[in-house]
């Protein structure tokens, strides 16, 4: 999608620091990131958000969930143990409509969710 700026990533139009990348998945460090590990796991092809999910392009969250077991061993927070987090919508957060998820960890965060 062209004005998609997770998709210029992808495509290499902006710059990123790749953590992980497969044909189907490509995970890069958050810019701004809330914790000492903070990775964000996005598919290359241009889902819009969870809600854009279907029969037919579910089958990316196998890849996604694969990607951040690799990613948190590689990053060493496999055992410590990590988030991860999709914001879906205004009200969740969600401020780049590409799907994506954010593996955070590095850190304790505690037991509450909000
Ligand atoms: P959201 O709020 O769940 O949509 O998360 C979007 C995330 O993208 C935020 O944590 C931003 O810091 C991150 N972000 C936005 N632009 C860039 C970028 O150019 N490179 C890396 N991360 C970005």
């Amino acid at each position: 999608m062209s004005d998609c700026i997770f998709c210029k990533i992808i495509n290499r139009e902006i710059p990123s620091k790749p953590v992980y990348e497969n044909d189907r998945v490509y995970a890069f460090h958050d810019i701004n990131p809330e914790a000492p590990v903070h990775v964000l796991i996005v598919p290359k092809e241009h889902i819009a958000s969870h809600n854009e999910l279907t029969v037919e392009n579910v089958g990316i969250m196998k890849d996604i969930h694969l990607a951040a077991n690799e990613i948190a061993k590689q990053l060493g927070v496999a055992e410590t143990g990590y988030r991860l987090i999709n914001n879906c919508g205004t009200h969740a957060g969600q401020t780049v409509f590409h799907l994506h998820y954010h593996l955070v960890g590095g850190k304790p965060m505690g037991s509450k969710i909000l």
